[in-house]
């Protein structure tokens, strides 16, 4: 099929598996560009293994991911010069400080020197990180981890960035910031998809939801769309089949004469 050049991200067919498990079953995404979009899922539905095939991470088993465009797996290079990515478990080179992070990572992207030290210094500054910029990356909390790696995905001004669960172990004010800058990177045309299990951020932040479930997107369109009436926890759990599980078992949990 045709790349579609308004959509930021768009897979056909997009398939992985592990051994005999389907971990994504042919899925077809699709992302708006200018969309902040949000990718909702319990554990273990294929987000992840979702991001990592469209980014360039993890090749695919069948089936197209084309990127603003481009497909990421004929042209990973124009591909990776237009994404950001901000990974789960986050590995950073843990034996530079922050600023030498954000440097390495400018030069790596081949931006001008003078170029990257300037807007290192304005994202430092922005994500409230001046103070620590000199501190090694293996010091840093949790959050600020989180900033750093938001501050080096954002540096050479990506078109579309994408972020494994960005605001999880991050504190509301350092949130806050996360959201300001997210906010103010999608208001210029630029897309941002990230995935995350709390549908109130999801609900606030989002124009745009695609919805994963056992390998499979089972809902996708606009926030009105995908939640029609309800709150999107609702959807979401009508979407996804909200378990009774554990309702008949572990009488004994609770109990203390057992
Ligand atoms: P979570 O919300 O828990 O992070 P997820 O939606 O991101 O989940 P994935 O991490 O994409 O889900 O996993 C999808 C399925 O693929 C799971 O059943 C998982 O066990 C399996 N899986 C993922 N990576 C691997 C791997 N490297 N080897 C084997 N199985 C894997």
């Amino acid at each position: 099929m045709e790349a579609d050049r308004t959509a930021a991200v768009r897979t056909d067919g997009l398939v992985k598996r592990f051994g005999a498990q389907v971990a994504v079953a042919g899925i077809d995404l699709y992302v708006p560009a200018g969309s902040f979009a949000g990718l909702v899922g319990p554990n273990g539905a294929g987000k992840t293994t979702t991001l990592s095939m469209v980014t360039g991470l993890l090749r695919p088993d069948g089936g197209t991911a084309y990127v603003n465009g481009a497909d990421v797996w004929r042209d990973p290079v124009s591909v990776k010069a237009a994404i950001g990515v901000l990974p789960e478990g986050l590995r950073l080179f843990e034996r530079l400080s922050g600023r030498e992070l954000l440097a390495y990572n400018g030069r790596i992207r081949g931006l001008p020197g003078a170029q990257v030290d300037a807007r290192a210094e304005e994202l430092l500054a922005v994500m409230d990180l001046a103070e620590a910029a000199d501190k090694l990356v293996v010091d840093y909390s949790t959050g600020m981890r989180k900033k750093i790696g938001l501050a080096a995905a954002l540096l050479h001004n990506p078109a579309v960035l994408f972020l494994d669960e960005p605001f999880e172990g991050v504190d509301p004010v350092s949130a806050n910031t996360i959201r300001e800058v997210l906010l103010r990177y999608t208001r210029s045309g630029s897309t941002v998809i990230f995935s995350s299990h709390t549908m109130e951020l999801v609900e606030r932040l989002c124009d745009w939801v695609s919805v994963m479930s056992r390998g499979q997107v089972v809902a996708q369109g606009t926030l009105d769309q995908v939640r029609g009436e309800q709150s999107l926890y609702d959807a979401f759990l009508g979407l996804v089949g909200a378990a009774s599980n554990g309702e008949e078992g572990l009488s004994w949990l609770g109990s203390s004469s057992g």
